[in-house]
């Protein structure tokens, strides 16, 4: 299958900040989370392959086309609901949406068509026969959206979509984007600086961090990986179990915050359960170490914005 995102050395300057540092990468289709602090380069990243943005140097291409040879062709398959508003003042939301449409190429009734079935796709109701500018934040997010899918792309990237939304709203829009790929069979680059939103509907997920990549895998396989260490929380010195995991040659030691660390070395904690059952020890708490994906995540947000 050919990558919808194949990105090699891409390097991005803006004088002396780095965005993006040899940015190599293929993204198969479907629904792939952007993940990264604020100012990690998310959305440098998408406007140098939107071509919104010149990139300083390296080769992307977008659906199998090379952007420097045919950005305009790649452009009229794509959708883009960037993270600041993009409405046109003044607009009402279904005149908003039909004439996106039409910026897209679509003739006007095609394109008046096409925009009530995705403002029906996204939830708005008589809502889009009023002005834009008088929306709640979840409506223009909502018609953001709708704009971004009117010429039926084939690849849509939504920058930091749940922004500035309530619980509800959050959900809503999650839920959307399973839906976009699910039901329409449009990949979804989701960018987010929010762990929550990218493990909620991502299937896979790549982690920028100071411009560069981190990590691009499948969610699931992220998730799968845990050290195998837990935590325990122990009520007095039981020798016992100390004994035990010494003659299992568990490495153990007690942590500053009160804790005993002990690396079980498992896949499984059922060695260490059977263990306490056996030793008739009963901890007030076990918590197990993060698993990849928070491992990675904490990493990236100790890193910060690029340089
Ligand atoms: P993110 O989308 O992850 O929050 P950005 O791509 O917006 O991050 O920013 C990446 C880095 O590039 C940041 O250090 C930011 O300050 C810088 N940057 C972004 N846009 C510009 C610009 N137009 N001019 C100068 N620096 C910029």
């Amino acid at each position: 299958m050919t990558p919808i995102i194949e990105t090699h050395l891409l390097n991005k300057k803006y004088g002396e900040t780095h965005a993006l540092q040899d940015v190599s990468i293929k993204i198969p289709a479907g629904t792939i989370g952007l993940l990264g602090p604020n100012g990690a380069g998310k959305s440098t990243f998408i406007k140098c392959l939107l071509q919104l943005e010149n990139k300083t140097s390296g080769s992307v291409s977008l659906l199998g086309m090379n952007i420097d040879e045919k950005g305009r062709e790649t452009r009229t398959r794509i959708g883009y609901a960037p993270e600041q508003d993009c409405h046109i003042p003044g607009m009402i939301g279904s005149e908003y949406v039909t004439y996106c449409g039409e910026l897209s190429g679509l003739p006007f009734e095609d394109a008046r068509q096409r925009a009530h079935e995705m403002l029906d796709f996204v939830g708005m109701g008589q809502e889009r026969y009023r002005k834009v500018d008088t929306y709640s934040t979840g409506m223009k997010q909502r018609v953001k959206i709708a704009q971004a899918l009117v010429h039926d792309p084939d690849l849509v990237f939504l920058d930091e979509p749940t922004n500035g939304l309530d619980p509800n709203g959050q959900a809503m829009v999650l839920d959307l984007i399973t839906r976009i790929w699910k039901e329409s069979g449009i990949s979804v680059i989701l960018s987010s600086h929010l762990l929550h939103d990218v493990d909620r509907v991502c299937e896979r997920i790549v982690i920028i961090s100071q411009g560069e990549l981190l990590v691009h895998d499948e969610l699931a396989h992220l998730k799968q990986q845990r050290r195998p260490e837990v935590e325990l929380l122990l009520v007095d010195e039981p020798a016992i179990l100390y004994e035990a995991f010494d003659r299992l040659q568990w490495k153990w030691e007690k942590l500053n915050n009160g804790k005993v660390k002990v690396v079980h070395g498992q896949n499984s904690l059922n060695p260490l359960l059977s263990l306490l059952d056996e030793t008739g020890v009963a901890p007030l708490g076990i918590s197990a170490s993060p698993n990849a994906l928070n491992e990675l995540f904490l990493k990236a947000l100790d890193k910060g914005p690029s340089k």
